[in-house]
């Protein structure tokens, strides 16, 4: 029996074999040697454990923030616990007003330093090595991969039909919402509408168009309405969001106002706090919108970050300045798909020579999936060679691990605020000098 299996194992092998050969002399093209995975251990099992230690990491600095809060809080009675500096990744805000600061003063945000530098390290590895830092280390894009990867799989219980609606429901409500958003945001960057303009009378004349903004995306067909044209319409809204942060901070606020804020504003010294509390105390509107990006996430690959995100966005356009690059031979390749199939953001890898693309995240899952050696590699351009997935990771982990030390031992790490003023701001919350009204902070004398 077990001779008789084994037969008709190598029997399919050397069949496959004929085919893929034949395959290769119709096509003419060069003969190609079939990768060999022997080893365990492959790109995508090495990305998850950078991702899920990453993710712990995030977890251990979330708890470690609550308790230390819940120290002054408390006035001193529960635990001392340290403040993490590292809660600072997730004020985007003032990581942008400490890029501007910086590049105003040379000088780093003395309250929420670790922020910057964090925020710092990100553009630098991004210039390098692409958005390594959304497949390899972001906490939010392990957590998409998670969810989308979920999501295959319960689509894999439907036909193809409702799987069709799962996945493209998401991006067509958020292309609908975004050919509302945006033109809006447009105007009031350019000044031309306030939010006072929201109630003029006139505004009544706009509905219809908004209604038919949304419905569009649904009811064209796709002969007039590309798939591709939806998702870029899409994915304005990172893009929006990013033009609105740096219109607002980065041109519109000078460094000496943005060091007046870091100086003078008592909301941004407890900006982390707020955060947390927002986190903590949601509201039904924050609960749905989180519910709903959560939702959609899981049937469509990389929802937020591909459609919302402004990180993913500027760290997209400096990563298009990286020579490292998934670079496709096509000599070798043998158009069988997979790399395309295998892609986490939609990229058609088998029709390029060179992914160019905002959105490749540099994850090597196409690398990974492809069944021919030298078919498809990252590569370091110019110089043509093949940069293994495990350099890359080292590379784009090592740099960001490097700018935290670097920062830590240099004294740009821990902000000037002391235990005791932190125990003192705590207590003091509900304060309104702790508020701001559409980005506007008081500030005091
Ligand atoms: S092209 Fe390759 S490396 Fe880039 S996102 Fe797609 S699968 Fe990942
Ligand atoms: S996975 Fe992509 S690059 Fe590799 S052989 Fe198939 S089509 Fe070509």
């Amino acid at each position: 029996m077990f001779q008789a299996i084994t037969y008709l194992l190598l029997k399919w092998e050397s069949v496959l074999a004929v085919i893929t050969e034949d395959s290769i002399q119709k096509t003419g093209k060069s003969p190609v040697s079939k990768k060999k995975k022997s080893s365990w251990i492959t790109s995508l099992r090495f990305r998850w454990f950078s991702q899920i230690s990453f993710f712990i990491i995030t977890i251990y600095i979330g708890w470690s923030f609550y308790l230390f809060v819940r120290y002054c809080e408390s006035g001193g009675v529960t635990a001392f616990v340290a403040r993490p500096p590292g809660i600072e990744a997730f004020l985007p805000i003032g990581a942008f007003m400490g890029l501007k600061y910086f590049l105003g003063t040379g000088a780093v945000d003395p309250l929420h330093p670790a922020g910057f530098i964090i925020f710092a390290s990100i553009l630098v590895t991004s210039f390098l090595f692409q958005r390594g830092f959304c497949s390899w280390i972001c906490p939010v894009g392990t957590m998409s991969e998670w969810a989308w990867r979920f999501g295959d799989w319960i689509k894999s219980k439907f036909n193809s039909r409702v799987s069709y609606w799962l996945e493209k429901f998401p991006v067509k409500l958020t292309c609908g919402l975004s050919m509302i958003t945006t033109p809006i945001v447009a105007l009031m960057l350019l000044n031309m509408i306030t939010f006072a303009s929201f109630k003029s009378p006139g505004m009544k004349y706009i509905f219809p168009f908004m209604i038919a903004a949304i419905v569009i995306p649904f009811v064209l067909p796709r002969k007039i309405w590309p798939a591709r044209v939806e998702d870029a319409i899409a994915r304005a809204w990172k893009y929006t969001l990013l033009a609105f942060f740096t219109v607002n901070i980065v041109i519109k606020m000078s460094a000496a106002q943005i060091g007046m804020i870091f100086e003078r504003a008592p909301y941004m010294k407890v900006a982390d706090i707020k955060m947390m509390h927002f986190f903590l105390n949601l509201s039904l509107l924050a609960i749905i919108i989180l519910f709903l990006l959560f939702f959609f996430s899981i049937f469509n690959k990389n929802y937020w970050c591909r459609y919302f995100c402004p990180y993913g966005a500027l760290i997209g356009i400096l990563g298009w300045a990286s020579a490292t690059r998934i670079v496709r031979n096509k000599k070798t390749c043998i158009d069988c798909s997979k790399c395309t199939i295998a892609c986490p953001v939609y990229i058609e890898v088998e029709k390029k020579n060179i992914v160019y693309d905002v959105e490749c995240l540099g994850c090597y899952d196409c690398v990974d999936s492809c069944p021919v050696n030298g078919a498809l590699d990252m590569k370091v351009l110019w110089f043509g060679k093949k940069v293994h997935y495990a350099v890359y990771a080292g590379l784009v982990v090592g740099l960001f691990v490097v700018f935290m030390n670097t920062a830590r031992f240099t004294g740009y790490w821990y902000n000037n605020v002391s235990v005791q003023e932190y125990t003192e701001l705590v207590r003091d919350l509900d304060n309104p000098r702790f508020k701001h009204q559409q980005g506007k902070f008081e500030i005091e004398e």
